[in-house]
């Protein structure tokens, strides 16, 4: 038996989630197998039709990464040597990395309180070699895209958004994917809506730009197989689609249940003094996901312990801020916010098979630690 099922309560529902929907799941790999239909088949097509719908955008192009979804984003601008690319530092390394790869410099500003790009940083981060923003919506929630849109506009910035983690969040009604000119998601199974494998997908409204991204991913050929420019392998699997296409009739469900579970743990530990707590889900200008749900207490490494020996699965996901990690930074620069969230927070299990006693059973262990 693997470590993961020896917790009480795991940190994600991928076995559970699995058996709930084998058949359906298997009924989908013999469709793909006895049809052979491998790659750029009927079934990716289907999911970018689900994605545009869902998300009221005008383009969607499947790929086999949300990492390559930023990087395509990237390169389909044309951004590279010379130019920066404003970003935060709180983030999966992946989004840096694009950056990086393009050969554009990443310029990294800190975080406000809901752990996402602070807009007062990022106005000062601009200078004359900026090209583009790439706001990253954390946990799965936006980030005030009202302002950084009217920050970009200004001084004639693209936006990116970075929706890995926020696939169905919302501001002011609008999905995420539909702010940034160009817009990238991930597929990865610990998201969201996800595969059984990588995956990613990227959204535009802009019809050239499209056309563009539907090329780049598969070796710069066009939909008639002309080849216009050097591309990528960048596709999303016919399979992987098809396995997708199934999660995709429960993605709502899924995500009233994670907006459930969120508000059982805001009522019940709301008055906790030593914890700091995400926003409820409510009704506001924001619509939250909860990829994840963090919490921020100052003994996070005692009360992480205290969780694990009572059988309770919890991740640290941020534990060396990536501007620390000398490795791969090696400027230096304080983003205090990134730097006490990253020794602070501890993301507490939530999945859409968790259920209600399991996240009583979590809420009491920590009642009694504090
Ligand atoms: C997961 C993630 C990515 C990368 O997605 P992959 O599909 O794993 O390549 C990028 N950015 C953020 C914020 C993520 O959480």
């Amino acid at each position: 038996m693997d470590k993961h099922n020896s917790f009480l309560v795991p940190y994600v529902g991928l076995k559970q989630e699995f058996e709930k929907r084998k058949n359906e799941l298997l009924a989908a790999f013999v469709n793909v197998g006895e049809s052979a239909s491998y790659i750029l088949r009927e079934d990716v097509k289907h999911f970018e039709v689900a994605v545009t719908k869902l998300l009221g955008v005008r383009h969607a192009i499947a790929v086999n990464s949300g990492t390559d979804a930023l990087f395509l984003a990237l390169k389909a601008l044309n951004i590279g040597r010379g130019d920066e690319v404003i970003t935060v530092a709180h983030t999966f390394v992946a989004t840096i990395s694009a950056i990086v790869h393009s050969g554009a410099k990443p310029i990294l500003v800190d975080i406000a309180d809901d752990f996402n790009m602070s807009v007062e940083l990022l106005r000062q981060a601009i200078g004359p070699s900026t090209k583009a923003i790439i706001p990253v919506h954390m946990n799965g929630r936006c980030c005030d895209m009202r302002s950084i849109l009217a920050v970009a506009e200004e001084h004639d910035l693209s936006v990116i958004e970075d929706a890995a983690q926020s696939m169905g969040a919302q501001v002011d009604g609008v999905y995420a994917g539909n702010f940034g000119v160009i817009n990238a998601f991930s597929l990865h199974p610990m998201k969201n809506l996800h595969c059984y494998g990588d995956g990613g997908f990227i959204t535009t409204n802009d019809s050239n730009l499209a056309d563009r991204l539907l090329r780049m991913r598969n070796h710069g050929q066009s939909e008639s197989r002309e080849l216009l420019e050097f591309g990528f392998n960048s596709r999303l699997d016919n399979l992987q689609a098809a396995l997708l296409n199934v999660n995709f009739k429960y993605f709502h469900e899924d995500t009233e249940r994670r907006r459930a579970i969120a508000l059982r743990y805001h009522s019940r530990l709301s008055n906790c003094e030593a914890l700091k707590l995400p926003r409820p889900p409510q009704n506001d200008a924001y619509f939250d996901v909860f990829s994840s749900y963090p919490i921020r207490c100052v003994n996070r490494d005692k009360l992480r312990s205290h969780l694990f020996n009572k059988g309770i699965e919890c991740f640290t996901h941020w534990d060396k801020p990536l501007h620390k990690n000398s490795k791969i930074w090696s400027e230096k620069h304080a983003l205090p916010m990134t730097e006490s969230v990253s020794r602070e927070v501890l993301s507490l299990p939530m999945h859409p098979f968790l259920s209600d006693e399991q996240c009583d059973y979590v809420i009491s262990v920590i009642r009694e630690f504090f």
